[in-house]
């Protein structure tokens, strides 16, 4: 069978469940719940996942007519309230879990009964996200962790935590990890709400006390959590940025309606309009490329290109729409009350102003774009990789502050 005649008989499966659900499930009648349980039962969730697991083996680039069809018909999507659950969670249990742990995990985070958050970051440990020194003491069945996590998205509204701790801290940085899922209402642990910018709480930062985790909610090998995080992280980078919306549609529609209100309109704003239009439309062309390119399994790092042109230019687009806003864009569009939101505010909010604020740390979340830079340069364009003494120390005596 040729690549062309697998591309064929997957749309017309694809197409021919599509209409199956549709026919037992009036998108207009069900709750999201039952939709999206039907939706993973018929192999739609995901469609290059295996069947059983949401999905139906077939072509990933077939996600896309999904999408599209749902949306016209207006079906419960409520992606965006377990934003790492679908982006990051999903593939990673995909690629690293037992056949146990993927029938218990993927239906209800796909409906969205069951949240997810991702527990990496910690204060001493960001980028060089592998020097992280949460603990994680093996105790027979179980495993006790201790440590602290930050910058924790939705973990307020989160049933399980993808956690990432130190299981042999005499191993160089990288080999001495082991990759968990922790049940957020476990006893010891406490989620404390950190107040952003735009004035709301989507993050938090994480305590762990004596958390006990059953050795079965290990993802892959002990001392593999390396291998199991960059499967979350370059899934990150795609779901971040590699997005392809219809043109001039997202972020850069903002800027060109705001610009349609400016009564005064200056041709040098329009020559940042432009730029930044032209921009949106090569990042949209690039992603497009991407997605076609794209074999089912593990994105590669260029998703990190994605990542690093989305954030750089969503924080130029809203720069921009504050600016043709003049004295009215200088004004908060809320009360600055603290807000802890069920979902996340990384595509904006309701207001520009709020976005613009929101969009700054665009080039923080997910790796920062200094990051970005240096995976592009080592791993896409083959340059010298960067100086790294650390790599090949026992982490327990690597210096630290
Ligand atoms: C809105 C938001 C949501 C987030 N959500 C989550 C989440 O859900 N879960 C989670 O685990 N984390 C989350 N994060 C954390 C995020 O992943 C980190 O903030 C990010 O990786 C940077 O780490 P850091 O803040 O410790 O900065 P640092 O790593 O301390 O970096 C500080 C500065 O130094 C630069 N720098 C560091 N190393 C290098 C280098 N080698 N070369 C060049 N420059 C370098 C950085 O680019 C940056 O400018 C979130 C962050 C934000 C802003």
């Amino acid at each position: 069978m040729t690549v062309t005649d697998a591309v064929d008989t997957g749309e017309a499966l694809v197409r021919s469940r599509l209409q199956e659900l549709l026919a037992a499930h009036d998108p207009a009648h069900s709750t999201p719940v039952e939709f999206l349980g039907a939706r993973f039962d018929a192999g739609l969730a995901w469609v290059s996942f295996p069947e059983g697991s949401g999905g139906l083996g077939v072509n990933p680039g077939l996600q896309g007519l999904v999408e599209r069809e749902l949306r016209r018909v207006g079906a419960p999507d409520e992606s965006e309230r377990n934003v790492i659950g679908y982006g990051m969670a999903a593939p990673t249990i995909l690629v690293h879990g037992t056949e146990e742990q993927r029938a218990r995990y993927l239906r209800p985070l796909f409906t969205c009964e069951e949240v997810w958050c991702q527990l990496f970051s910690e204060p001493g440990a960001g980028s060089d996200v592998a020097g992280l020194g949460s603990r994680a003491v093996r105790d027979g069945d179980e495993w006790v962790v201790n440590g602290q996590k930050v910058w924790t998205t939705l973990a307020h509204t989160a049933r399980w935590g993808l956690l990432v701790a130190r299981t042999d801290p005499d191993l160089p940085k990288h080999r001495g990890l082991t990759y968990f899922v922790v049940d957020m209402l476990a006893p010891g642990v406490e989620v404390r709400p950190l107040r952003q910018i735009t004035g709301d709480a989507e993050f938090n930062e994480v305590f762990f006390t004596d958390v006990r985790i059953p050795d079965a909610q290990r993802l892959d090998a002990v001392g593999a959590g390396w291998r199991v995080v960059t499967t979350t992280l370059m899934n990150e980078r795609v779901a971040i940025g590699g997005g392809v919306p219809s043109r001039s549609s997202g972020p850069i529609h903002d800027a060109v309606r705001i610009w349609h209100g400016v009564t005064d309109k200056s041709p040098v704003q329009r020559e940042r309009l432009m730029a930044l239009w032209v921009r949106a439309e090569v990042g949209r062309l690039t992603n497009m490329r991407a997605r076609e390119l794209r074999r089912a399994g593990t994105p590669g790092p260029e998703g990190s290109v994605a990542k690093l042109m989305g954030a750089e230019l969503n924080k130029h687009v809203y720069e921009l729409c504050v600016d043709l806003l003049g004295m009215t864009g200088t004004l908060y569009p809320t009360d600055y009350e603290m807000h802890r939101p069920d979902r996340s505010l990384f595509s904006g909010g309701a207001d520009v102003r709020m976005t613009f604020l929101r969009s700054r740390a665009n080039s923080i979340e997910g790796g920062t774009s200094e990051i970005m830079r240096n995976i592009l340069g080592e791993r896409v364009l083959g340059l010298p990789g960067e100086p790294r003494a650390d790599k090949d120390l026992p982490w327990s005596q690597v210096p630290r502050s």
